[in-house]
């Protein structure tokens, strides 16, 4: 590949045809905000943010239920911080705390552990949200609970998978030509995850890291391979063909595939994992959380999502709706493009 001086003046004198790249991934759009990537690309590269913000496409009857096993005289839910902020369909879990919700925040879903053994009177639900990257983790919590005999803990999952919701994206009016792939992901899946895609729509995927140089290099080589319907590795440091193979079956033992509701989008039939049947126990009623009514009517979190404007164009935006007082989902977590769009420029 050329030394990155070339790629460099590539990408900002590149005049060919038009060519629009999404980045799947929350953690890709921080750090295109980071290192000012989008000053350097042509006016002819344009690069949009995709669904990859597991916050932002946690839908409202999600928050909803939270909010009700929180309110439960014995029940505490145990959470990351993002989502204490999210807005339910009325309400969100930070509100609710104000009426009596009991939240604890922790940093790992693994923290529950501790939580729930010196409380063994008391019932823990843990907020399990997350795409391939994270399920891993809570397929770990459940075999730990499942080996230790723990009772009083059960997951509320909001599961996602990656290609079911990219088949969406691919067949929907944002009129995509490129993928910069999520590099978290494929660590977990392997580069393969998105080759059915690739193949089908004709269209290059590139698995990248997160430094500037890392991206540079993936928006040039998915200039190069525009219209090749084709997955390049440009991650090989951690990522495999095959991924982690250990921690997949782990994820199978566990969790079924299912259908899942993204806000935003709806239902993508397939685009997420349940608990199996058989550990149901572990299960705080995860299925059939679907219907996603917005707090603020106005806010376009659903076209942000699916890549058809820009966070600029939602008349909320830093107006009523910033980071002290999101409207939407995606004016909440660091990885949401309202909220990088707002703190970063
Ligand atoms: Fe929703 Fe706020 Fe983003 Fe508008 S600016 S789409 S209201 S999160």
């Amino acid at each position: 590949m050329k030394d990155l001086k070339e790629i460099i003046s590539f990408l900002k004198e590149y005049d060919g045809e038009e060519i629009r790249i999404m980045e799947i991934c929350g953690s890709h759009t921080g750090a295109i905000a980071k290192n000012g990537i989008e000053a350097m690309l042509s006016e002819k590269i344009c690069l949009i943010s995709g669904p990859g913000c597991p916050v932002c496409v946690t839908p409202s009857a999600y928050i909803d239920r939270l909010i009700e096993l929180s309110l439960e005289s014995d029940t505490t839910v145990v959470t990351f911080g993002d989502l204490l902020r999210v807005p339910g369909s009325r309400e969100s879990l930070r509100e609710a705390q104000g009426r009596g919700a009991k939240v604890k925040m922790v940093y790992s879903p693994m923290d529950i552990i501790g939580i729930a053994k010196d409380s063994p009177d008391n019932k823990f639900v843990f907020a399990a949200i997350g795409f391939e990257t994270t399920t891993p983790v809570y397929a770990l919590l459940l075999d730990t609970l499942v080996k230790e005999k723990i009772e009083n803990v059960k997951l509320l999952t909001a599961l996602k998978t990656m290609p079911e919701v990219v088949d969406v994206l691919c067949s929907g009016g944002a009129k995509i030509n490129a993928f910069i792939a999520p590099g978290h992901v494929c660590v977990v899946t392997g580069s393969r995850i998105f080759e059915p895609a690739a193949q089908k729509y004709h269209l290059p995927f590139v698995v990248s890291g997160f430094e500037g140089e890392d991206l540079l290099r993936t928006i040039y080589l998915l200039v190069q391979n525009k219209g090749e319907g084709k997955v390049i590795n440009n991650y090989p440091s951690v990522v495999s063909y095959e991924g982690n193979e250990k921690a997949q079956a782990l994820v199978e033992k566990y969790f079924t595939k299912a259908d899942a509701s993204w806000r935003g989008i709806g239902n993508v039939t397939g685009s997420g994992r349940l608990i199996r049947p058989e550990f149901s126990r572990y299960d705080a009623g995860s299925a059939g959380l679907e219907y996603d009514e917005k707090k603020n009517k106005a806010c376009s979190c659903d076209k942000v999502i699916m890549g058809l404007i820009s966070p600029e164009e939602c008349p909320l935006f830093g107006k009523i709706c910033n980071p002290g007082n999101p409207q939407g989902a995606c004016m909440v977590s660091p990885e949401g493009s309202c909220n990088t769009r707002f703190c970063m420029g």
